[in-house]
Formats: C-alpha cells, structure tokens, sequence
C-alpha cells in the first residue's frame, strides 16, 4: 500500500512538471522576439510576417493577451507613429517670390483686349467704313458712352477724330488706327506721374520713416485683394511691407490681409474685430518704423451709409498716421464694372480724403474700360494701377501706351 501510495505520488509530481514545461514552452515559443508591428501604425509599416520556424497559426485567446500586453506600449509610443504622420505634418507657409511688375500690362492685355473689344475694335471698324455719315458718327459716340467714357470727353474725341479725319483726308486701316491710337492717347493723358509713391518720408521726429499707402474705397470693390497684390508688387521690387488691417468691418478683411502678407513675409498688425481703425493704422506705422520696413500698406473700411461716418473714419485714420509723418499716397480703390456707381462713389472719397490716385479693379471682366478717362477727368487724379483678373499677380501698373494697344490692336 505505500509502494502505491508512493508511486502515486512520484507520478503526479512527474506530471505536474511536465505540463508546466510545456505551457511556459508555448509562452516563450508565441513570444515574439522584438514587438510585432502594432495594429495602430499599420497603415505605413510593414505588415508582421511569421519567422521561419514560428507557427503561423492565429494566436490563442491567452497568448493574444500576451501579445496586447507587450504591444500596447509600443503602439503608443510616439516614436513608432513619427514616420507615418510626417507627410502628413502642416508644412510651414512657403514665401512665394512675386513676379516682376514690369511688363505686367503687356502679359494681361489679352485679358483686356477681349473684354475691350467694343470700345477700340468697335471704333475702329465704325471708322473704317467707306461712308462717314452722321449716323456712323453717331455710332461712334455711343460706343464710346457705352464704355462710359463720359459725355464730355466723348464729344471731345468725336470733334477731334471728325477734324482730322477730313484735313488729313487719311482713310487707310493703318492711317485710321494710328489716329484712333493717337486720340485715345490724348484722352487718357500721357503725361501724368502714374508711379505708386511710397518713398520714405521724414517723420514729425525728424527721423526718416516707411512711406506710408492709404487704401479706400467701398466694401466689395476690392480693397483688401488689391492692398495685398500691392504688397507682391512692392516686395517683387525688392521692397519691404507691413501692413495694416484697418478694415475692422468686415469680419473676414484682417485674416484675408494677413493670407497675403504671410505669401510674401509681410507682417500684418490687426486689431480685434470692430476695433479702432485708427489706432490700428497707427500701430501698423510704428511697427513698420520699428522692423525699418519701406512700405506701411493700410487697409481701410469703406461703409457708405453716411457721408459723415465715412468721413469720420477715413480722415481719423488719416490724421493719426499723420501722427508719425506724412501719408505718401491715398489709393482709391473702384470697380470698373460698377460704372457710373463708381464715379458716385470716387466724389464721396473725394471729399472726405485727398485721393492721389486710383487703383481700377475688375477691367478684366468688362467693357466699360472707358471709365478710366471719366474717373480721371472726375477726380483730377491719374489711374496708377488696374486689376485684370483675381490671381495674385494680376495687378498692373497702369500704362496708357500698352492699355491702348490693347484696345485696337
Ligand atoms: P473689399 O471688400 O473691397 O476688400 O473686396 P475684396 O478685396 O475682398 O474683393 C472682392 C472680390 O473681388 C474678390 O472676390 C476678389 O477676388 C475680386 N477681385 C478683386 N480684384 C479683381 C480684379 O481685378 N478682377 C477680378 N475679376 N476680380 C477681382
């Protein structure tokens, strides 16, 4: 009996030590190695290929657990998630190097040209034919109205053009479009200073300080497009910009500005929403004297609910920039395509601010191009720059010679 009772016993210990070997055998066999690849960076690394000699089989409810455990960790760990979010990762804003201004008109005239066509190959094909009687005459004068020209500059020209073309007797295409060329010149004036000044002014210190670009004129004309194509302009020129958000009014003006400031390097100074234009005008001047910066470009607000706040306004932010030294340039801004709206709206910031030039918007998309004579005749101020389209480079400085060429070629 205790022979059996012993044997029972050495048998069960023999057992009992067997299955414990085999377990942890299987525990150290399904182990891997190094972490497999985890379930969570498997969408860029490597899927976990069996080793020769591993099971291939699908893990055991208790050997998956092993496998979690030893996984999780890794998974987390940042170091394993790097190279897959790296592509990924928001690049910093590249600085776009703007292409040069000179020759801008000539790239952008076909833009012109085709939205023109009315007014300079109307006219010349009224021109050409082979009776001028007073009903083409008449004709003539209404493509120049429709292109809103204006009705003084337009019996202007029509006197002109009938004069000549009876004494010169001339009446060969080329004899007709080089005189259509020459009056069209004369309408719009080849002799006015059309450059942008925004060389550097003294301050009231006495010390010299970024020349300094106000840019009005009614919300929706674009503004803020062409105070940050300027801003390219400038920098494309070897310029260096801060500038202003002053337009407080509408919500989305200050990020809008600042987008294409960041394109270029320009830093933009804002202000809360609503806030004081003025004391963002200012600000914006300091700090353009501060980084030794050669441009300040400001932003304005153009609300024309009444003639008063406008007037407020505008002159506030003029006056306190004035603060620091002289403002070189009011920049009003029209749409070309408003017409006789935008001469409305030119009189009004007229008389609220000393404009010294007008930027023309959208003549890529109308062939209302005759208002830049009627504008100018208006304000008694030259048209300097022009917007062709809504690219960031599509602002040109304003040449008559190449605008007219444009027009009958
Ligand atoms: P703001 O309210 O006067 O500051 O107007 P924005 O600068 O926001 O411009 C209003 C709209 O006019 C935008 O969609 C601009 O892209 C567009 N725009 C500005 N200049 C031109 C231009 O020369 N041609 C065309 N086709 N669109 C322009």
């Amino acid at each position: 009996m205790e022979t059996v009772i012993l044997a029972v016993i050495i048998a069960v210990v023999v057992l009992g030590t067997i299955s414990g070997l085999v377990v942890s055998g299987r525990k150290k066999k399904k182990l891997p190695p190094s972490p497999p690849a985890a379930p969570q960076s498997s969408v860029t690394a490597p899927p976990a290929e069996p080793q020769v000699g591993e099971e291939a089989e699908p893990p055991r409810d208790e050997d998956r657990r092993t496998i979690e455990e030893v996984t999780l960790p890794t998974a987390e760990a940042p170091a394993a998630e790097a190279p897959a979010a790296e592509p990924e990762a928001p690049a910093a804003p590249a600085i776009e190097v703007p292409e040069p201004t000179a020759g801008r008109l000539v790239r952008l005239r076909a833009r012109l040209s085709r939205s023109q066509n009315t007014l300079g190959k109307g006219l010349l094909t009224l021109l050409s034919r082979e009776h001028l009687d007073e009903d083409t005459w008449e004709e003539i004068e209404d493509t120049l109205l429709t292109a809103d020209v204006g009705v003084v500059p337009t019996q202007e020209l029509v006197e002109r053009l009938r004069e000549r073309v009876k004494v010169l007797g001339t009446r060969t295409p080329e004899g007709l479009r080089a005189l259509l060329r020459e009056e069209l010149l004369t309408l719009i004036g080849t002799d006015a200073d059309r450059s942008v000044h925004t060389a550097n002014g003294i301050g009231n210190g006495g010390d010299e300080i970024p020349g300094v670009v106000m840019v009005v004129g009614v919300n929706g004309t674009g503004k803020t497009t062409t105070t940050g194509k300027l801003a390219r302009v400038l920098v494309a020129d070897g310029r260096s910009v801060v500038l202003g958000a002053a337009d407080t009014f509408r919500a989305a003006a200050a990020d809008q500005l600042q987008t294409w400031g960041e394109r270029v390097g320009a830093r933009t100074v804002r202000g809360p929403e609503g806030g004081d234009p003025a004391s963002i005008a200012f600000d914006a001047v300091k700090e353009g004297i501060a980084e030794s910066a050669d441009v300040v470009l400001i932003d304005t607000a153009g609300r024309l609910h009444t003639k008063t706040g406008l007037m407020d306004e505008l002159g506030k932010v003029k006056r306190v920039v004035e603060k620091h030294g002289p403002v070189g340039e009011v920049l009003l801004v029209l749409d070309a395509t408003t017409g006789q709206n935008g001469l409305v709206q030119a009189r009004v910031f007229a008389e609220v601010v000393d404009i010294t030039g007008v930027v023309l918007t959208k003549l890529d998309g109308t062939a209302k191009g005759g208002i830049i004579v009627a504008v100018q005749r208006e304000l008694g101020v030259p048209v300097k720059l022009i917007g062709l389209g809504e690219g960031a480079d599509d602002l040109a400085p304003f040449e008559p010679e190449a605008f007219v060429d444009a027009l009958i070629d």
